[in-house]
C-alpha cells in the first residue's frame, strides 16, 4: 500500500481507492463528479467506498436511499481507508432492481489497522442505484 495522506485530496491521476486499478479520475471520480452513473450495485458500492476515502460527503448522501439516508456525513479525521475487497454479490446487474454486495473494507484508525465487513442492500431508484442499508449478519 502506498503512504496515505492525512487529509486525502485525490488527484485524478491517483490510483482509485476502490481498487479496480485505474486512475481515480477515470474510475469513481466520474461518478463523484456526476459524469457517469453506476451500472451495477457493485459499481455503486465501490464508488461509495471511494467517496469515503476521498471524503466526498455530497456523493455519499445522493447515493443513499432517502428513507435511510442520515442528515449529514461526518468523517473521522483519524480514519484512513486503505483497501476494499468485494466478497460476493447477488443480482444488482443492469436488468435488476435490487442487489446485495458483501464487502470487507480495510482502514487504519489512529495508525492501527482494522477491517469491517458489511452485507449491503441496494435498490434502483428512478433508474439509479442507491444504497439502502446493511443486512443483519447471519
Ligand atoms: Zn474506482
Amino acid at each position: 500500500m502506498s503512504k496515505r495522506r492525512r487529509h486525502p485530496r485525490f488527484s485524478p491521476a491517483d490510483p482509485c481507492p476502490c481498487g479496480l486499478g485505474g486512475p481515480y479520475g477515470g474510475c469513481c471520480g466520474r461518478l463523484h463528479r456526476g459524469e457517469a452513473a453506476a451500472g451495477t450495485a457493485e459499481q455503486l458500492m465501490r464508488s461509495r467506498y471511494s467517496a469515503f476515502a476521498v471524503q466526498d460527503g455530497p456523493y455519499l448522501l445522493r447515493s443513499w436511499h432517502p428513507d435511510t439516508r442520515p442528515p449529514r456525513i461526518g468523517f473521522d479525521p483519524g480514519l484512513q481507508w486503505t483497501g476494499l475487497e468485494v466478497l460476493a454479490t447477488t443480482e444488482g446487474g443492469p436488468f435488476h432492481t435490487t442487489g446485495t454486495v458483501r464487502f470487507r473494507a480495510h482502514f487504519t484508525d489512529g495508525g492501527e489497522p482494522g477491517a469491517m465487513e458489511e452485507h449491503s442492500t441496494f435498490v434502483r431508484l428512478d433508474g439509479a442505484w442507491v444504497y439502502v442499508a446493511a443486512l443483519p449478519e447471519d
